[in-house]
């Protein structure tokens, strides 16, 4: 098997299809990314010294809308991770049913060495490179691993600077002050804890009986993480990039979130300390984490963690995959024989770009929509897709993973036909 993520993600988009009897024009059409920029982006350091940086941005598939997708800050991002990444958001919109298409960014870097002044930086260089790629009815950017709100409120300033125009829609997870929407901090944790519930009482289970270990103490895990603590699930592990804590009885969520965010460095932007470092509970590695004797495993941090080597291993029974792509694609089977139902990344962290989407019809249409209705929106979509996708994962009695892949390629396949096209 190959390296490539997105060799690997395709490889899945043909067993599904080919199972689900998916034309095979339509899988074709799926397969390759429309486009990709590619580039070096310059940034002054603060010492004065000049430093180029790689920036991708992908427009994968746009045959439902505008191609939409968050923008990556990591070491190791590359090309191929991120055209998978865009092809990802392709299917995550169509599950959803949102009028978008799939795209994705990134910047290899590790922003953690930077200042907040380079780090400013080079967002906007970034959007100088990439400001006829990206539009508010082309590609629209948004946050993912290690971007925030207050890296979209600078990429928005320097593409309103570029084309001399108010054009807040051009990005979304921007801060509330400038156009950003309410409850769009929170939408990823909340769609997967949304996911979370609708597959426990699907089965009956009762939260205050079933215990859940995090990967990941980002955005996602940690919104998750208090979302699930406050509807009764005992959460026995949390972890981040440097390792992770472990508490038979349950940790509590909001005192290790304060307690990192306490402890963050006030000169640089992501200096958090890491859950391991600061607190006083039994230290475990990522990789004990995932293999760990729970029930709910949330791997919530990036892809690739679940691969053949260890998806034997695993313990937990239910995967909620918060992170893009953590399971490899064949690592599936595996899984599948041992009985681990997982609900798939493409609608369980789904929450992120439904607000997003949100947060676009409220710019377009110079509104500022209350949490609630937020929140209610959300909560009705996800309910929807899921639903769809449980209908056929009983009548057809395959993994909830190509049932999810099921709801979203009808709805690729009646537009790509209907475009009448398929080049
Ligand atoms: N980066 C998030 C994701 O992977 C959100 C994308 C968006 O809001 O456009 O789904």
């Amino acid at each position: 098997m190959s390296n490539s993520v997105l060799a690997s993600a395709i490889e899945r988009l043909h067993r599904i299809g080919k199972q689900a009897n998916t034309s095979s024009q339509v899988i074709e059409a799926l397969s390759h990314p429309h486009a990709t920029l590619a580039t070096n982006l310059p940034v002054r350091l603060d010492s004065g010294r000049l430093a180029y940086f790689k920036g991708y941005r992908c427009r994968y598939n746009d045959i439902l809308g505008p191609c939409k997708g968050g923008i990556r800050f990591h070491q190791d991002v590359n090309q191929d991770e991120v055209e998978a990444l865009a092809f990802w958001m392709t299917l995550k919109c169509a599950v959803v049913g949102l009028p978008l298409g799939g795209g994705k960014g990134g910047v290899t870097v590790n922003p953690k060495k930077l200042s907040p002044m380079e780090l400013e930086r080079l967002s906007r260089a970034y959007v100088r490179a990439m400001a006829d790629f990206i539009g508010p009815d082309t590609d629209i950017p948004a946050p993912d691993v290690y971007t925030n709100a207050r890296i979209m409120g600078w990429m928005m300033d320097e593409y309103e600077k570029i084309t001399r125009s108010k054009a807040p829609a051009v990005i979304t997870g921007k801060p509330i002050s400038l156009g950003g929407s309410l409850g769009r901090e929170s939408a990823t944790g909340r769609g997967a804890f949304i996911c979370t519930q609708m597959l426990v009482s699907k089965l009956g289970l009762k939260p205050s009986e079933l215990t859940v270990a995090i990967q990941g103490f980002g955005n996602g895990g940690y919104h998750c993480a208090k979302l699930l603590q406050q509807a009764g699930f005992n959460i026995v592990a949390i972890s981040d990039s440097q390792g992770g804590i472990y508490r038979e009885q349950g940790l509590d969520v909001a005192s290790i979130y304060q307690e990192k965010q306490r402890s963050k460095k006030l000169t640089a932007v992501y200096c958090n300390q890491s859950v391991c470092e600061t607190l006083d509970f039994d230290h475990i590695s990522n990789e004990d984490l995932i293999t760990m004797g729970v029930d709910i495993l949330i791997p919530a941090a990036l892809d690739g963690v679940i691969t053949k080597d260890n998806a034997n291993d695993v313990k937990a029974k239910y995967i909620v995959e918060i992170a893009n792509g953590p399971v490899e694609s064949d690592a599936d089977s595996l899984l599948q024989e041992n009985n681990v139902t997982i609900v798939p990344d493409i609608l369980a962290n789904s929450g992120g770009v439904i607000v997003s989407y949100f947060e676009w019809l409220q710019n377009r249409q110079g509104e500022q929509w209350s949490l609630d209705k937020v929140e209610e929106k959300l909560h009705q979509k996800l309910e929807s897709a899921f639903e769809n996708a449980w209908d056929i994962y009983t009548d057809k009695g395959i993994s909830l993973r190509d049932s999810v892949y099921n709801v979203a390629l009808l709805a690729l396949t009646e537009a790509i036909e209907a475009h009448g096209t398929t080049d």
